[in-house]
Parts: structure tokens; sequence; C-alpha cells
């Protein structure tokens, strides 16, 4: 690039003296003459591009590397952080939005480091060059480049808008994103309800709304350039005027204005590129921008340093007086205390919104108490590792979480060390063996995105496998069976049992008649625990709102 740069800025050089010479020529030997010059200019003007070509190919190659480099390290921090940020900020973010930065932000990004890598140093380079020798050749002339100057202004303010229009840009894409997404998550929706036509227009309205966006951010970035070119022409006016002076007061020979005019020529489209190229950094700060909110996003809830890991787990959960609140108020808990002992099954029931779901959340942290305490064999489970908390813990619920892979694959996620005898035996106990079987290829069938080849029932198996597998002390069932046909429910039922044995069972339940078997049962009302007993004590006192939801189910 130095180099290229030099060859560039040598251009005025090779000018002058071709002017000056040419006009002192000795006319009786014009071709001799000519013949010298053309010998001595030639391998520079066949030289440069040369070089300039060569160099372009290495350049290309190492700018794009260095950009794709930068890229995937951008995204592999993201994508840790993304992981590491609290369970909230998945609520908080929409998943498309956060998807696009990992999509179009980096592609944005990986561009205009291209750009920069591979013509901000040369074309800063060449207009550093070329300033010198034009001061060099005729210094007075060349102070008419002082009227350039006068862009800085606009430009910096141009600049401003430039990013924030980019963000827009990009915050829309996002929007898409997730636009889509929930369009195509939500096709059967879609298509029963007829609702074809209300989506395109939505839809299309997104996609207009990127054409007004973009053009803005267009119109903006298009100012810098007539500025400069305007300039430009001052500066040509101001050396042509200023030249002809000077040649006739005899102060310049016709060389050095040709020479500063020249370099005024290659001046002009470098710093023009500058001006864009400034657009395209414009356009990578803002989208860099986006990605470092979520690479520098500090979670709240964070493992505490000199955390213990939690040996041989018995699975004894104790809440103590836990209150919690979402970050937008909501108090969900307003201090609640129950036990599950080893071995035993406790069972959570009561109106929707009374904080079951909440209480599972905070076992494994995915929140924080905001008071209180939660304690697993009797210590503050935020003194203990996240790795060895959650390794004693297995979910089990309604909405089953399957990837688009294999069934083995599929299961194996509830011990990433599992061999495939163990994966078969965690199928067989979960009562999902012979419908695995069936499946094309077996254990090895791809089950389609969230298992979509596979009905409710069969997806809680694979579930309760996964969760088998994992062979975890303490159980979150999360309202494992609600959702299910009666045939279903008594297979998965069956299956739940088997995994149930000999651990501690914490169970949300709408149907009562699946927790009869529970040693403890808590009935939850906003947040607070208004009844406790077994089935059968509660379900005696007539008063109690179990008695009343058990009479609300028998009728429905
Ligand atoms: P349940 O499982 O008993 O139906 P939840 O634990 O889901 O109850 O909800 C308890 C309360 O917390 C409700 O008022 C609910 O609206 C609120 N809530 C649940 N999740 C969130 C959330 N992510 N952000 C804010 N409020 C929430």
């Amino acid at each position: 690039m130095v180099l290229l740069a030099l060859a560039t800025a040598a251009y005025t050089w090779v000018v002058k003296v071709v002017v000056d010479k040419a006009q002192n020529m000795d006319d009786g030997n014009a071709m001799a003459s000519a013949k010298t010059y053309a010998i001595a200019i030639l391998p520079i003007l066949i030289g440069i591009p040369a070089i300039s070509g060569i160099s372009n190919y290495f350049q290309r190659i190492l700018a794009n590397k260095i950009a794709l480099n930068s890229v995937a390290k951008m995204q592999k921090q993201m994508f840790v952080a993304s992981h590491t940020a609290d369970y909230a900020s998945f609520s908080r973010e929409p998943t498309g939005n956060r998807i696009s930065k990992f999509v179009s932000d980096v592609s944005v990004i990986s561009a205009s480091l291209i750009r920069v890598l591979s013509n901000l140093i040369r074309d800063f380079l060449t207009v550093i060059f070329t300033i010198a020798a034009m001061l060099w050749q005729n210094w007075m002339l060349s102070l008419a480049m002082v009227i350039f100057a006068v862009a800085v202004w606009p430009i910096i303010a141009i600049s401003k808008k430039m990013r924030g229009s980019a963000k827009d840009v990009q915050e829309h894409v996002g929007t898409i994103t997730s636009e889509l997404k929930e369009s195509f998550g939500g096709a059967r929706m879609i298509k029963t309800y007829g609702l074809e036509d209300h989506e395109n227009t939505r839809l299309g309205n997104s996609f207009d709304e990127r054409i007004r966006l973009f053009l803005k951010l267009v119109s903006e970035q298009a100012r810098v350039d007539p500025i400069l070119e305007v300039l430009g022409g001052l500066v040509i006016a101001a050396i042509v005027i200023f030249g002809v002076y000077q040649v006739s007061a005899d102060l310049a020979t016709p060389g050095s204005i040709a020479a500063v005019l020249t370099g005024i020529m290659i001046l002009s489209p470098k710093l023009r590129a500058l001006g864009t190229l400034n657009n395209v950094i414009q356009e990578g700060l803002s989208s860099l921008t986006r990605i470092f909110d979520v690479i520098d996003e500090t979670p709240q809830v964070t493992e505490k340093a000199g955390a213990v890991d939690l040996d041989n787990p018995q699975g004894h959960v104790v809440l103590e007086n836990v209150r919690f609140a979402y970050s937008d108020g909501t108090e969900a808990l307003n201090g609640i205390s129950i036990e599950a002992k080893p071995g035993e099954m406790i069972a959570l029931v009561g109106e929707s919104g009374g904080g079951k779901s909440t209480i599972i959340n905070l076992i494994p942290r995915l929140y924080d108490v905001s008071s209180g305490k939660i304690t697993v064999d009797g210590q503050d489970i935020r003194n203990l590792t996240f790795d060895s908390l959650r390794r004693s813990l297995a979910l089990v619920s309604q909405d089953v979480t399957l990837f688009n892979d294999t069934v083995a694959h599929n299961i194996g996620l509830g011990d990433l060390s599992a061999t495939r005898t163990q994966i078969e035996d965690a199928a067989r106990a979960a009562d999902a063996y012979d419908f695995i079987m069936a499946l094309p290829q077996g254990f090895d069938t791809v089950i389609g995105e969230d298992g979509d080849t596979l009905s409710g029932g069969q997806k809680q198996r694979l579930a309760i496998a996964r969760a088998i597998l994992r062979n975890a002390p303490i159980l979150l069932l999360d309202e494992a069976t609600s959702a299910l046909d009666a045939e279903s429910e008594a297979k998965v039922q069956k299956a739940m049992e088997t995994l149930g044995q000999g651990r501690t069972q914490i169970v949300i339940a709408h149907r009562l008649s699946t927790i009869k078997k529970a040693d403890r049962i808590y009935v939850l009302e906003k947040g607070k625990v208004v009844e406790t007993g077994t089935h059968s004590t509660l379900s005696k006192n007539n008063d109690g709102v179990y008695a009343r939801l058990q009479t609300l189910q028998m009728e429905g």
C-alpha cells in the first residue's frame, strides 16, 4: 500500500518533468528527445499498474481473511454472551432481533471492515503523499487545497445522522426477522384462521418500511460526494487562475502548475473515496454498537466467586420465605416457604398466575430470589456452582424443547456423555422405545423443527427419556400431562412414575388426579401458600381452595 501510494503521488513529478522538458525541447532533435523520455517514463507508467495489480490481489485476500476472522470471533463472543446473560434477557429482546445481529449486523461489519482494510490506509497515504508532492512542486499554489477543509464540518454532521439512520435500518432488519419467525412459526393458526392476507399486508408494510429507512440513509450518504465535488471544482478554479498569474509573473514554471493540477486530479477522487468510506465506517460502527450491547451485557444472576460444588446431591429442596418480583415490578411470590425432602413428591396447585412456574424457574436460578432463600441439601443455591446445581436437576415441561436432529441426539442432551445403550435404556424406561423403533430410521430419525413429526405424547416421552438419562435427584415437572389425550396421558403417566422413583419431585399440576400420591400439596394464590396438606386432608376441608378446585374439575 505504501509503495502504491508513493507511486501514485509520483505522477505529479512525472507530469512536471514532461511538461517542462517538452517546452524546452530541442526542436531539431524532437524524435531523439521523445525517445529518451519514453524510455525513462515507460517503466514507471507500466510499473505502477503492475504493482497495483499484484498488491490488490494479496490485499484483497488478506483483508477478507482478517474481516472474516474478526467477525467469526464476534459471533462466538456474542453467542457465549447470549447464553451467559440472564434468562430474563431472552424475554426482553425478541429472538428474531437477536438472530439478525448474528446474520445481518455481522455482514455489515464484515463488508465495512474489508473496505476499511483495503482502502483506508491506501487512500489516506495517497492523499498525504500527493499533498506533500504538490507542496514540494509549488507550495503557494497548493495552498488552494485549504478550500477542502470547509467540507470537514458538514461531513461530521452528516456522519452523526448516518450512524443513527444505519442503526434504524439494522434495528428494522431485526424487526423483520422477528416478524418472519413469528409468521412462519404460526403457519397453522394463520392458515386455519384465514389470516394470509392479514399477514401479507403486515409483512408487506415491513418490507416497504425498509425501503423508506434505507433511502433515508442513502440520501444522507449521497450528500458527501457533491460537497467534495463542488469544492474540488473551486480548488481547480483557484489553481488555474492563480497559476496563470504565477507563470506570467515568472514565479513558476508551467510544469509545476501542471503538476499541482495533476495532484488535484489524483486527490479529488481519493478524497471522495474517503468520504464514501466514511459512510461504510458509520454503518459498521452502528452495527458494532448493537453487537457490543450484547457482548458487554453484565448478567445479574452470576456464579459467586468461591462457589462450591454440590457433592453427591440428595435432593432436599427448601424455599424459605421467598419473595420475588419480575423486573417489570410484578410481584410473583410474596413470602413462600415450601419443602421437598429427598425422594418426596410435592405438588404446586392453584389458579393460574399464582406463582407456580416462577417457583420452578427460581430453583435452577433462571432468576434469583428478591429476598428469602432457596437451599438444596442445606446450602443456599447462590453459593453453589451453576454446573453442580443444574446437574442435580432435570426439567420436564409442557412445551418440550426438541431440536431438528436425531431422536438419539435429542434424548442424549440429558447427559452428553451417555452411550447409545444408555440412551436406548432411557427410551425403554420412558415407554418410548417402541414408537422410536417404528420411525423410519429408528433412533437416527431426524424429527424436524421442534419435533414437528411427532405427536404431543411422543414428544413428552422423549423429554422424559432425556430426564431419565440425566439421572438427577431433583425433578421439576411443569404441567407435563395437561395437554394430552387419555391414552397418551396414561403412557406418559407411567413413564413419569418410572422417572420419579427415588427422586425428589416438584410438580405443577392442573389435573388434581395426577397428584393424589403427592406427599404434600401446596395451594398457591397470588404468590402465597394458602393451604398445605395431602390430597385426602385437603379434600376433606370443604371450605378450602383445594376442595373448590376439585369440585370445579369434577364438574368440568
Ligand atoms: P402460574 O405458573 O401459577 O400460572 P406464574 O409463576 O407464571 O404463575 O406467574 C406469576 C405472576 O408473575 C403472574 O402475575 C404473571 O403475570 C407474572 N409473570 C410471569 N412471568 C413473568 C415475566 N417473565 N415477566 C413479568 N411477569 C411475569
